[in-house]
């Protein structure tokens, strides 16, 4: 039985820069960061504005800066092209499917990896059961992560609502880590911390990363692995 640790950001902003800079100075490699491909140089400075933040950009890279080495060593995969609410398309299924595998298929040609996985855009409330279905059916994703926090260490029940165990801009993250750290158990068990890259800007937590991920390299005993090395471990299970 292992403990299993892994992480993932949304949306394939400028400030993953500085944390993929952050995670190599760890050889900290098991993180995911899922891509809005249809977006690629887009700037939104509303997300900084709506939460009163009008000096923190939400800029996406372009596809020559992706091509750059920014995410070398990590994973990568779908966010869907646009950042639709996908369950708005459910009587449009092959919306879902074009924004779904178009997002992979760019994946493909800018890095040269098939992704498997993603992130619900505006978490798994965006989605219904007909959109899970639409997405296995027609897509070659077979996982994809939600938002609400399940604050414990068990594996997903299912893939395609695969709840974090809390946001890393929860107040509770470190305490959490310190808990799976000490926790001894018989079962396999998975800490999984979630962000925006932007949101260490919002609330200046750059220290606060290098201590998770100094605690997290540093403990003996936990396996660090990316979102999708994680599913395939274990999708035979599941
Ligand atoms: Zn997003």
């Amino acid at each position: 039985m292992s403990k299993y640790y892994t992480f993932s950001f949304d949306d394939g902003v400028t400030q993953d820069i500085a944390v993929t800079k952050i995670f190599r100075k760890y050889g900290f490699y098991g993180c995911t960061f899922f891509l809005n491909t249809g977006l690629l140089g887009a700037s939104w400075p509303w997300v900084g504005e709506q939460f009163g933040r009008p000096d923190v950009t939400h800029l996406r890279f372009t596809e020559e800066q992706l091509k750059t080495g920014i995410y070398d060593g990590f994973d990568v995969a779908v966010h869907t092209l646009h950042h639709p609410s996908l369950s708005y398309y459910d009587d449009t299924p092959e919306k879902i499917t074009e924004e779904v595998q178009e997002d992979a298929n760019n994946i493909k040609r800018i890095f040269g990896c098939s992704p498997v996985g993603m992130s619900w855009p505006g978490g798994e409330f965006q989605c219904t059961e007909k959109t899970i279905k639409t997405i296995l059916e027609t897509t070659d994703i077979r996982y994809s992560r939600g938002v609400e926090s399940t604050y414990d260490y068990r594996l997903p029940d299912n893939f395609m609502i695969w709840r974090p165990t809390c946001s890393f801009s929860d107040e509770r993250v470190l305490e959490l880590a310190e808990k799976f750290i000490s926790l001894k158990t018989n079962e396999d068990a998975l800490f999984y911390v979630w962000c925006h890259a932007y949101e260490l800007d919002f609330n200046d937590s750059y220290g606060k990363l290098e201590t998770l991920t100094k605690m997290m390299t540093e403990a003996t005993g936990i396996k660090c692995v990316n979102n999708t090395e994680f599913y395939n471990l274990f999708k035979a299970e599941k």
